[in-house]
């Protein structure tokens, strides 16, 4: 029995775009988005897989067997509308005004997702295999979305050659910037415990106070790094320092801070929590009392070398959007760093500047124009790698 020869079927990116937003996934929830998706993949000839981990919906999409194996990442799940009443429409209606799509998701990252699906419509037919990575758990703690999809990949053996998520990585035209890389993140809560007692009486006490401070004059004091190729210098906030204490005449009992470190390569996520945890080891010696600090890593640094793979995206980007996108490794942390443990990832998307905010939104033109620049990354991809 032959199957029939691949036809290329028209998807409307906006189209698709609009009916994702129209599914409020506010994570955890996902309200039928990630279905939205799939029977959109299925029509497309992808098998799906639904891995679900906790609450959170996940999809894992494969069309193709043989390798390379070209994944694209994305999470169909939105952060919540904030302001209900600020929104000049409803956040989940999906609304194009004078050409803007208005909604939750428009930027980060449903649009991008279509824009994908939409460019896949278009090439019926390739070598090797394109998969879709799609979380429900992205922009929630993140601890059962791609990092426990990644997992269950890999111990499967399943292969991803190359990765491309669609996160919002454009600053103020849609192709002048891609991330090659993005930068580790650590946050550290530090608490000194000492004996609350009268200031006239010092001796009956233990103040956390100064311990605290010197604790967090030996944090900043350090200078990090100058730098790692492509990367800023790592470093370190003091984002609070909470003691509480209304009155003046007594010493508190307690006194805490907490600090981020945003790092490049340049160090390791543990390398970091050991360091923090001596230096409240150090300051609390000879102090009746205890220093501790609880550090969890959200991220590590990681970076995919400039190369083939990068080249193949800029020249796609740059075919359909006139513009040679700057590899960059600036901004928060993104699944890329989840994914990196399996192959070399690159971030491409639309103009992140109103993502997360009040009105969230982007020109219908640049969601059709990211949907041509992801054409012709695929097709490049597999010219370049096939
Ligand atoms: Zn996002």
């Amino acid at each position: 029995m032959t199957s029939p020869a691949p036809v290329s079927v028209s998807i409307d990116a906006v189209e698709l775009a609009q009916a994702l937003i129209r599914r409020p996934s506010v994570t955890p929830a996902d309200a039928g988005a990630m279905d939205t998706l799939q029977r959109q993949l299925e029509g497309l000839g992808f098998t799906c897989r639904r891995m679900k981990f906790g609450e959170i919906e996940n999809l894992y999409a494969r069309r193709g067997t043989s390798r390379p194996n070209l994944c694209f990442a994305g999470h169909t799940d939105v952060v919540p509308v904030g302001d209900d009443a600020a929104w000049t429409s409803d956040p989940f209606e999906a609304r194009i005004k004078d050409g803007v799509l208005f909604g939750r998701g428009a930027v980060d990252m449903k649009s991008a997702i279509a824009a994908f699906v939409a460019a896949v419509a278009k090439i019926p037919e390739h070598p090797g295999s394109i998969s879709f990575l799609i979380t429900g758990d992205e922009e929630g703690v993140a601890e059962d979305g791609t990092v426990k999809v990644v997992e269950a990949l890999a111990a499967e053996g399943e292969i991803i050659d190359h990765c491309i998520v669609g996160e919002p990585t454009s600053a103020n035209l849609l192709g002048d910037m891609v991330k090659i890389g993005r930068r580790g993140s650590i946050n550290a809560w530090i608490t000194v415990e000492g004996r609350q007692g009268h200031v006239a009486y010092p001796h009956r006490a233990a103040n956390p106070v100064p311990v605290l401070v010197d604790i967090l004059s030996a944090l900043k004091a350090r200078v990090l790094d100058e730098g790692y190729t492509g990367f800023q210098p790592s470093n370190l906030e003091i984002t609070t320092i909470d003691v509480g204490n209304t009155a003046t005449n007594v010493i508190p009992a307690s006194a805490k801070a907490r600090v981020n470190i945003r790092f490049n390569p340049a160090h390791k996520g543990k390398d970091l929590a050991d360091w923090i945890e001596a230096e409240c080891a150090k300051a609390a010696e000879g102090f009746d009392g205890t220093a501790s600090a609880l550090c969890k890593i959200s991220g590590e640094a990681f970076l995919t070398e400039p190369g083939d793979f990068t080249d193949v995206i800029v020249a796609a980007v740059t075919d359909a959007t006139g513009r040679a996108p700057e590899l960059s490794t600036t901004g928060g942390t993104s699944d890329a760093r989840f994914i990196r443990a399996l192959c070399p990832v690159v971030e491409f998307g639309l103009v992140g500047s109103t993502m997360h905010q009040v009105d969230e939104r982007v020109p219908v033109e640049e969601v059709r124009q990211l949907a041509d620049a992801y054409e012709a990354l695929i097709n490049r991809y597999f010219a370049a790698f096939a």
